[in-house]
């Protein structure tokens, strides 16, 4: 079972990367991707927890905007966590974060709801990527609202009055960094219409062009249209399709492998990275 997509506590998921690791084993994942938002942080831990049953993909889902506004994630696995200028496009995401969280809590405070930036940063594990999930648990913990789930139907989605967006590279950037640093790039849940305004058919041409190298067709986010459209593309532009939870602990409802990717996909997306970077024991 290959599950190329889960967070840890090194961004907003709820498990440690090494407890991580531990349930994916116990879950029978013999290949398991770590892809914290802008971050490469939990990477060493994870590797300490494998095994001989399972192997490691390091990874990291980088935040990206459109020209035109819209919120595109994009996961890059097996590059070179040394590469600097990778490094680089993370440590600038996970810095603009920080102001960005603090306007959206000032909008929100000026409008009468219970909530300050030192309640966020409680909420925030030490030395994660600081995100709207972290807000949610501060709402919740001052009693604003009862959990994640409800903080985001109103509050905190994407087009509510409270959204703010921080400055981060456009997918074609990303793509072209990831790259670079000589991993693989995969856009995650492009079609995910109901987090908010999504990409065009069109604008696959560009990211392939840039050097993308897989969709993520399979996540609980695509409609099964959506999954079959973006099957379609992904046939036509000859990318690799992957599947995958995009588990996030006790935060959100995804499942560890939920969605899961084929291994004849991996093979090949693995073959595109330019060394062998899968971490086994
Ligand atoms: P940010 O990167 O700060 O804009 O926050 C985006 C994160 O919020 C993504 O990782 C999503 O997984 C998470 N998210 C979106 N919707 C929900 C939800 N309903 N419950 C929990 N987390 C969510
Ligand atoms: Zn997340
Ligand atoms: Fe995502
Ligand atoms: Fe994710």
């Amino acid at each position: 079972m290959i599950d190329l997509h889960t967070h840890t506590t090194c961004s907003d998921g709820t498990d440690a990367p090494f407890a991580l690791v531990k349930k994916a084993l116990a879950a029978g994942i013999t290949t398991l991707a770590i892809t914290d938002h802008d971050s490469t942080a939990g990477w060493e831990e994870a590797v300490s927890a494998i095994q001989p049953q399972i192997e490691l993909v390091l990874g990291a889902e980088i935040s990206c905007l459109t020209t035109d506004g819209i919120s595109v994630h994009m996961l890059g696995l097996l590059f070179d966590g040394k590469n600097s200028e990778m490094q680089q496009m993370l440590s600038d995401s996970r810095d603009t974060r920080v102001p960005r969280m603090r306007k959206m809590v000032e909008l929100m405070s000026a409008d009468g709801v219970n909530i300050s930036l030192d309640d966020v940063y409680r909420a925030t594990p030490e030395g994660a990527t600081v995100g709207r999930p972290h807000l949610a648990d501060a709402l919740v913990a001052n009693g604003v609202v009862a959990t994640r789930d409800e903080a985001f139907l109103d509050l905190l989605n994407n087009e509510s009055k409270y959204y703010v967006t921080h400055a981060a590279p456009t997918p074609v950037d990303a793509i072209e960094v990831i790259r670079k640093a000589g991993g693989v790039a995969v856009i995650a849940h492009p079609f995910a219409s109901r987090r908010g305004q999504i990409i065009t058919a069109s604008t696959f041409t560009d990211l392939v062009a840039a050097g993308l190298n897989g969709i993520e067709v399979h996540h609980r986010d695509q409609s099964a249209d959506e999954q079959s459209t973006l099957t379609a593309i992904a046939q036509e532009l000859n990318l690799v399709i992957t599947g995958s939870s995009d588990y996030h602990g006790t935060g959100k409802l995804n499942g560890l492998a939920e969605n899961t990717t084929h291994q004849a996909q991996w093979e090949q997306l693995e073959s595109l990275a330019d060394a062998r970077r899968v971490v086994k024991k």
